[in-house]
């Protein structure tokens, strides 16, 4: 592997995803643009060509297990990955209330945020291993936060969204756990509510605003922090 470091972000053709793949590019690093639709992605990676990143495209739908495939055999092909940040989520769909809880909307939820994260953690991880400064970084919200929802201060009451972010911060633990012994650094990112497709443009921060955390744990030193969860102000508690 050259001397460059290698990027991959979920679902970065758009949104915080992709001011994340900016915010790396920026830094000299060649980033990888994971994104499931051609022409999406495509946009994304010329937009960000122009903006002087050295970014290229990286077919990917993190749900589907060959494309996973495809895309790690791909970052294999250009010589490997450091850092690769799960970004790609969404709400799943609505009804968001318990009791009139629809569970197909629950099982799309956990098929992106959660399933879909093991899927491309577990392919990129061979790669990740030979990297000198391994950096994971999932994108997950401080409404997964129980902390913070026994607190009253976890957003609104939702069955399939925050509850896939509390598992994925949970099953994150469970790899901080695995990977002890390695000098893989994982850690979980809150962007803040930012104004993106995915809550309807109703959030307060922009897009680039909600990159700097992902940007900061992608950019940890070798004795930075491991099994974290922040948000620009600090730990979130769990
Ligand atoms: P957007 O809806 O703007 O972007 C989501 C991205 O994920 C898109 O690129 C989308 O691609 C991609 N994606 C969805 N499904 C898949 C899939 N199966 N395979 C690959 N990519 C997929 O959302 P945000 O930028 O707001 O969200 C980014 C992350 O930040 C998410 O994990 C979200 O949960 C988290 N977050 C966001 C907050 C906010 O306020 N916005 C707050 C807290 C956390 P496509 O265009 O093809 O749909």
């Amino acid at each position: 592997m050259s001397n460059q470091t290698t990027a991959l972000v979920t679902g970065a053709n758009k949104g915080i995803g992709y001011e994340i793949a900016a915010g790396l590019g920026a830094l000299g690093w060649s980033v990888g643009v994971g994104a499931r639709d051609d022409a999406r992605r495509d946009a994304a990676v010329e937009k960000l060509q122009a903006e002087g990143v050295d970014a290229f495209g990286v077919p990917l739908d993190v749900t589907d297990d060959a494309s996973v495939a495809a895309a790690a055999a791909l970052l294999e092909e250009r010589g490997g990955l450091d850092v690769l940040v799960n970004n790609a989520g969404i709400t799943g769909g609505m009804p968001q209330d318990p009791i009139s809880a629809d569970l197909d909307v629950i099982r799309s939820a956990l098929e992106v945020n959660v399933f879909g994260v093991i899927r491309t953690t577990n392919a990129f991880l061979p790669l990740l291993r030979r990297s000198a400064s391994p950096r994971i970084v999932n994108m997950s919200s401080s409404v997964g936060s129980l902390g913070r929802q026994q607190a009253g201060e976890a957003g609104p009451i939702s069955i399939a969204y925050s509850p896939s972010k509390t598992y994925l911060n949970a099953v994150t633990y469970q790899y901080v756990r695995e990977l002890a012994d390695t000098n893989i650094l994982i850690n979980l990112g809150c962007p803040g509510y930012v104004a993106t497709d995915l809550n309807g443009f109703n959030g307060f921060r922009t897009p680039e605003q909600g990159a700097a955390i992902a940007v900061k744990l992608a950019t940890l030193p070798d004795d930075g922090p491991t099994g974290g969860y922040f948000d620009d102000a600090g730990a979130i508690p769990w």
